[in-house]
């Protein structure tokens, strides 16, 4: 590492400012880092949420589509409207929830970029953890099964979300 103000090489790393003509510098240069890899990681996970939003409403816009298009064979087969609906219930709950989680996990995306509201940019990473949670818990209660586009959106949220947590915690003292 160099100095930015004299160029000179700095051998005491640990020091806060230079030694040859007195320019400070950060030298816990790394917590930024930790926030900015925070940043990215909750930005992502704010996008996988905004993929399952829209997969679970899709999913269940197509349940519903399609027994309005058969509506003859399940009420032949004794189902009823109530009944049909309430099976793909879940799709509509987890999409509604991860929909609802991408707005806060990426407006505390875009906080912890500025540095900004400590507390709401940590809240908005536990909104996509937790959201990604219920995802987990919703799809197997209503037992649809783990589609590989919802683990391949799953898994992630929720390991980048855990993580951007533990690095926004981390990363406390770079908020302004
Ligand atoms: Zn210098």
């Amino acid at each position: 590492m160099n100095c930015v103000e004299c160029g000179k090489e700095i051998v005491d790393e640990t020091s806060s400012f230079c030694a040859y003509c007195g320019n400070p510098f950060d030298s816990k240069k790394n917590k930024s880092e930790f926030l900015g890899i925070a940043t990215i990681l909750l930005i992502i996970a704010s996008t996988f949420a905004a993929t399952l939003g829209i997969i679970g409403l899709l999913n269940y816009q197509a349940n519903v589509a399609a027994y309005t298009t058969n509506l003859d064979y399940y009420l032949s087969i004794g189902v009823g409207e109530a009944e049909y609906m309430a099976t793909f219930l879940g799709f509509l709950l987890f999409g509604i929830i991860n929909v609802i989680a991408f707005i806060p996990g990426m407006i505390g995306g875009f906080l912890s970029l500025l540095k900004k509201r400590f507390r709401f940019s940590l809240i908005s990473s536990i909104i996509v953890l937790c959201s990604s949670l219920a995802t987990f818990i919703i799809i197997w209660y209503y037992g649809y099964g783990y589609a590989d586009i919802v683990l391949m959106s799953e898994i992630p949220m929720l390991v980048f979300s855990f993580l951007s947590i533990f690095l926004i915690n981390k990363s406390k003292k770079d908020f302004v």
